[in-house]
């Protein structure tokens, strides 16, 4: 808020005195931060999980020339609570259903706190060597957990887009021998292999990468959504034949749209007769590798070469923390690392391992930190019995609306995302027309629209073959059952009130 609004003045000293607030100060300031942190969370299930705001509305309120004069810090707490706190869109909310989760869990955000106060830059192992040696460690931990062969290890990157992009690098890095050295001169140009749902992190991988948009060829998927291998060895030969040098091939283990799950084992068949870099997409869904029972998802996921999973969206670690994990360090260490003369030691010491010779950066937060206290505060069973609860949830609301005459479930739930659409009986069997399709798209807007503008929950949708899908994805550490039950509620109110409207 502007400063004509100071309470109590800052004096003169206070106003020109070097250095940072005064320990006991800050002391007293994390203590009410506590509660601002703790009163949220208590009340967060109060609040429209999309602020009632427009696009431009903060800015007017919050704008103004920069604060030339120090505030008292309790003026910038209440503008805090009042200006910031009710205009987020509350992720932490257990009615929000859209996208994917990303939930902060208690321990996570102590996590965070105590990473803010050390401040720990994770470049090489010397300047965190503590941050170096729990990130091995918990990359560790949480390979065992999710069943993986002991020849994976891996580094915590911000998120899957940077995970991929590394993923990527080494399959350009394996196809060319030297591109990080050579560039792309002399190459034939490379191609990526995708299905047409991966996640648009591929596609802007390889327009960093020098692979370009045109280089990544998109297979064509089965009714659920699945890559078909036999397409994309044909894609592979003819693509031989034409000149492109294949490098790498992408499968998707719960896509963005739909969760669907590519045969990745059929892949990893494909990718080892061709000689071609296979990385996993798991960023959603990989979580779940830790209940044994779901690892039939995941099946050939131990062959890829590098995989990545996101802590950040459904394993409760605060935003953020994706994790890349990868039989192949040396080819991510040959894709990436650069040492100048300034990041060199010579003291005379063997060095940890330099995370940053596997990285995009060189700066980095040490997320290994947080990841050490929230596996020991969880377990591997709290995450299990937490991620299982989100299983039966999303298999009790799928049931629901498989049994409900005036909607449908349109794809299948292997993990927590619904996808369906309500459809009023008296459309069954007329889909296919395209005046009733069009009205059932309407309709499903129209109550994704109403739902999102009631702030009591908050839904995302896709679109696929043209259809709008409505996607509720359960997997927020606070949602319980009542949550869904509502949000069904709401779902077949507004369908039956809308639908009255239309017809
Ligand atoms: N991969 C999949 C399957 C995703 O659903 C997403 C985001 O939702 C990503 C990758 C990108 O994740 P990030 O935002 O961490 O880059």
């Amino acid at each position: 808020m502007p400063s004509q609004h100071l309470e109590g003045r800052l004096d003169e000293a206070q106003r020109t005195a070097a250095g940072d607030m005064p320990p006991a100060e800050l002391r007293a300031a994390l203590h009410e931060m506590a509660d601002i942190v703790a009163d949220y969370l208590e009340e967060v299930e109060d609040y429209a999980v999309l602020p009632p705001v427009k696009p431009g509305e903060l800015t007017d309120r919050l704008a103004g020339p920069p604060p030339e004069e120090p505030e008292p810090l309790e003026v910038i707490l209440r503008d805090l609570r009042s200006q910031v706190i009710p205009n987020v869109t509350h992720w932490q909310s257990p009615n929000n259903l859209a996208y994917f989760p990303s939930t902060a869990s208690g321990i996570g955000i102590l996590g965070e706190m105590i990473s803010s106060g050390l401040n720990s830059n994770a470049f090489i192992w010397r300047v965190s060597p503590v941050g170096a040696e729990l990130e091995a460690i918990t990359i560790d931990w949480l390979r065992a957990g999710l069943g993986l062969p002991d020849e994976f290890d891996g580094v915590f990157n911000d998120t899957a887009s940077i995970s991929t992009l590394s993923g990527l690098a080494c399959a350009r890095q394996q196809a060319t021998g030297d591109a990080s050295q050579a560039g792309l001169r002399a190459s034939p140009p490379l191609r990526i292999y995708i299905s047409s749902q991966a996640h648009s992190s591929v596609e802007r991988a390889a327009m960093i990468l020098g692979i370009g948009r045109d280089g990544v060829r998109a297979i064509d998927v089965d009714k659920q959504l699945a890559m078909d291998p036999v397409a994309l060895r044909a894609a592979i030969a003819e693509d031989r034949r034409n000149g492109w040098l294949p490098a790498g091939i992408v499968a998707t283990i719960g896509t963005t749209s739909t969760t669907a799950i590519d045969p990745v084992d059929a892949i990893a068949d494909v990718a080892a007769d061709e000689g071609l870099w296979l990385h996993v997409d798991a960023a959603y869904a990989g979580p779940t590798a830790l209940i044994p029972q779901m690892r039939r998802h995941f099946k050939g996921w131990e062959r890829a070469d590098s995989i990545v999973i996101n802590p950040h969206k459904w394993m409760f670690t605060p935003f953020d923390c994706s994790l890349l994990l990868t039989r192949k360090m040396e080819m991510l260490r040959a894709a990436l690392s650069l040492v100048p003369e300034y990041l060199r030691t010579y003291d005379g010491k063997d060095s940890g391992r330099d995370y940053s010779e596997y990285v995009p950066q060189l700066g980095r937060k040490a997320r290994g930190i947080k990841m050490w206290m929230q596996l020991r505060y969880f377990g591997l069973a709290g995450l299990r019995a937490r991620l299982q609860h989100h299983l039966d949830l999303a298999g009790e609301l799928a049931a629901r609306i498989d049994a409900d005459p005036d909607a449908e479930l349109l794809y299948p739930v292997p993990f927590g995302t619904v996808c369906f659409r309500m459809r009023p009986a008296h459309y069954a069997g007329r889909e296919g027309e395209p005046a009733v399709a069009q009205a059932i798209d309407r309709l499903n807007e129209g109550v994704m629209n109403q739902l999102n503008g009631s702030g009591e929950v908050f839904l995302s949708h896709t679109r696929i073959a043209g259809v709008f899908v409505l996607r509720a994805a359960i997997g927020n550490l606070r949602t319980e059952r009542r949550h869904i039950d509502r949000a069904w509620e709401l779902l077949r109110d507004a369908a039956h009130e809308l639908d009255r409207e239309i017809a």
